[in-house]
């Protein structure tokens, strides 16, 4: 393909991406197809001969769009969103454009120093402590995704507490992890994967707003090293998966310094509302924590995949990931003075993520993104409110930000046929939880391009099937 095919075809792909967001309330939210739908309509081998971009746009069109669930439909209320935007996707483009491997700082000096500045941006946009700024001892990179951060978390704590010599001889010792039982099964996988050994996470439970309790945190610590274990990691949570709770991380963090534990925060979804200073304080005990975690790509207008990760002392980090083989040696590394990010985390090769990031925010605007986060926090507590004041329904604990847990006030077997009568109807979509038990159902708000009349169509679509179904029995 020459660079003049490329400029036509091109324009095709970004007409048909254009073409979906005008149409994409046309579709059934979540996709209607059956295990192999997709892969029995695809050949059985690989074309001998080139085709044209035409066959694959009518093939995309055909073949691939019965089997997306549309994440981008502001009808989509399911887990906790993963929002992009037109200026994210433009980013990205010009990532895939340009097509560098930004492992090290001389493998292109823009791809780290873009992301160095960017996350100094966002380190002050949301009031974040002095210590994650790379001016300062620790800075942050982009990861994948919020469970490559915890791991890599997880992976430096246990370097620090071993001094540095589990990289080198292996574990020896009986190190022991703490999260609530509400934390994100990302930090259990962490665990399992970096040797700690599944027995050795305690989760610790939950009061009513299914926030940690810190005093039985402190017990499970001191019969833990009664024991002659040594604990060294714990996970606070800034807005669960299930519940958007939050732990209280001052309490768990002056625990983490007596203790000397490394405290990684997970605000996975909830941390970009820290954009907002008037929803900041839910990030409060931030300063005593080691790492902390949020994800761009979830509430944040920036697509899939871009999780930011600070520490507060890079060195832990760079100790812990640093490896040098003779073909990667080079004038910048040794001088000292630039960021290697490889040396930050678990893969050697990386994207250039920051573009997308730098689009996003460039494009909105400090005052443009807070606009929007105020906006769904705004839709979140307004539904909440009508399913106060509904007889059938009830919320069931106090809505955070985005994300309302409601039930219909009849039994689990019911709220689960409401939910999927409505979902296989494809006009919305939702999903559900368990909370002490009990069915719960979630609906997350932040979509890119949500307005309040989706919200509200949702809210009908929802009591009109509950009555349907009950008129029925
Ligand atoms: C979504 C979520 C994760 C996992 O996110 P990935 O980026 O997909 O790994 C971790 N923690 C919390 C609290 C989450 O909500």
């Amino acid at each position: 393909m020459s660079p003049e095919q490329f400029r036509e075809e091109g324009k095709k792909i970004i007409d048909w991406i254009a073409d979906y967001y005008e149409q994409i309330e046309d579709y059934p939210v979540l996709s209607q197809v059956k295990p192999g739908d997709i892969i029995n309509s695809l050949p059985d081998a690989a074309p001998l001969q080139g085709e044209s971009i035409d066959d694959m746009i009518k093939d995309l069109d055909e073949k691939i769009m019965p089997g997306i669930t549309h994440w981008q439909s502001p009808n989509f209320f399911a887990y906790f969103n993963a929002n992009t935007s037109f200026p994210s996707i433009l980013g990205d483009l010009v990532s895939s454009g340009l097509g560098v491997q930004g492992m090290l700082w001389a493998t292109s000096p823009a791809a780290t120093e873009v992301e160095t500045r960017v996350l100094d941006w966002l380190a002050d946009m949301m009031n974040m402590p002095e210590q994650f700024h790379s001016t300062s001892s620790g800075g942050g990179v982009i990861q994948d995704t919020a469970s490559t951060a915890a791991l890599t978390a997880i992976i430096a704590a246990r370097e620090r507490v071993t001094k540095f010599k589990t990289n080198e001889d292996g574990l020896d010792k009986k190190l022991v992890a703490y999260a609530s039982s509400q934390t994100h099964s990302s930090v259990e996988k962490g665990i399992k994967i970096a040797g700690i050994g599944r027995a050795n996470l305690r989760l610790i439970d939950v009061d009513e707003n299914c926030s940690m309790r810190t005093d039985l945190l402190e017990q499970q610590i001191q019969q833990d090293r009664a024991n002659g274990l040594i604990p060294f990691f714990v996970c606070g949570t800034i807005g669960t998966t299930s519940s958007t709770a939050i732990d209280p991380l001052p309490e768990i963090g002056k625990i983490c310094k007596q203790e000397k534990c490394w405290f990684h925060i997970d605000a996975a979804s909830l941390g970009t509302a820290m954009l907002c200073p008037e929803f900041r304080h839910l990030a409060n005990g931030v300063e005593l924590a080691d790492s902390y975690s949020f994800n761009p790509h979830k509430w944040m207008f920036t697509n899939f995949d871009c999780n930011v990760f600070w520490v507060a002392n890079r060195k832990e980090l760079i100790n812990t990931f640093s490896i040098l083989p003779e073909y990667l040696r080079n004038k910048a590394t040794e001088s000292g003075e630039v960021f290697d990010y490889r040396d930050w985390h678990i893969q050697l090769g990386r994207r250039f993520r920051a573009l997308k990031l730098w689009f996003v925010i460039r494009h909105y605007g400090v005052k443009g993104l807070q606009f929007l986060i105020r906006e769904h926090v705004r839709l979140a507590n307004e539904f909440e409110n009508w399913v106060k004041d509904s007889e059938e329904f009830e919320v069931v604990v106090p809505t955070t930000m985005n994300m309302v847990c409601f039930r219909h006030k009849s039994d689990d077997a019911f709220n689960l046929k409401l939910m999927n009568t409505i979902n296989e109807a494809g006009k919305i979509f939702f999903t559900h939880t368990k909370l002490n038990g009990q069915v719960v159902l979630r609906m997350n708000i932040g979509q890119t391009h949500i307005e309040e009349k989706h919200v509200k169509n949702a809210w009908k679509i929802i009591q009109d099937t509950a009555r349907e179904l009950e008129s029925n029995r």
